[in-house]
């Protein structure tokens, strides 16, 4: 499995990097977002380090994908929200920051404007309480 020795994402995939986590199975991994841009703000990885879109491997791709769909699921059971951005970006000019191939799944409560990114660190006990309501909820 490919990976990168100074990828944040690496980092957390190998353990050595914390992480609020979500949901794990052979290829993918979901953890919360450390600056989250809503309530619920989940990210979808592929454990194997791929730069963008245009690099991922079909099986890799096919698997962060279906992940997305089951995280998605579980997010709107556990959080009822009125709609859910689900983002990915390529590139810093398209907004990249994590050069290492990710879903970004946004929850978008009724009359919240729904942002892609954060604009600083979440409160770590509350993000904590959201994961455990989404594992609670996946199926
Ligand atoms: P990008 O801009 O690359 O699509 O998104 C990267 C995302 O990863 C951002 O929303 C950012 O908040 C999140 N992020 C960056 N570093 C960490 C980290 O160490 N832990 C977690 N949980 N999220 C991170
Ligand atoms: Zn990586």
């Amino acid at each position: 499995m490919k990976q990168q020795d100074n990828c944040i994402f690496c980092k957390i995939v190998r353990g050595d990097a914390p992480a609020i986590k979500v949901y794990e199975d052979g290829p993918t991994l979901v953890f919360m977002d450390i600056n989250p841009a809503s309530e619920g703000h989940t990210l979808v990885i592929s454990k194997e380090h791929f730069e963008n879109i245009l690099v991922i491997d079909e099986p890799a791709i096919t698997a962060v994908t279906l992940t997305t769909q089951r995280i998605a699921r579980a997010i709107y059971r556990a959080l009822t929200p009125a709609g859910m951005r689900i983002a990915q970006f390529n590139g810093t000019p398209a907004g990249q920051t994590v050069f290492h191939y990710h879903m970004h799944l946004i929850p978008v409560q009724a009359g919240e404007q729904p942002r892609s990114h954060g604009r600083g660190p979440g409160d770590r006990e509350q993000i904590k309480t959201l994961a455990k309501r989404i594992r609670a909820a996946l199926e």
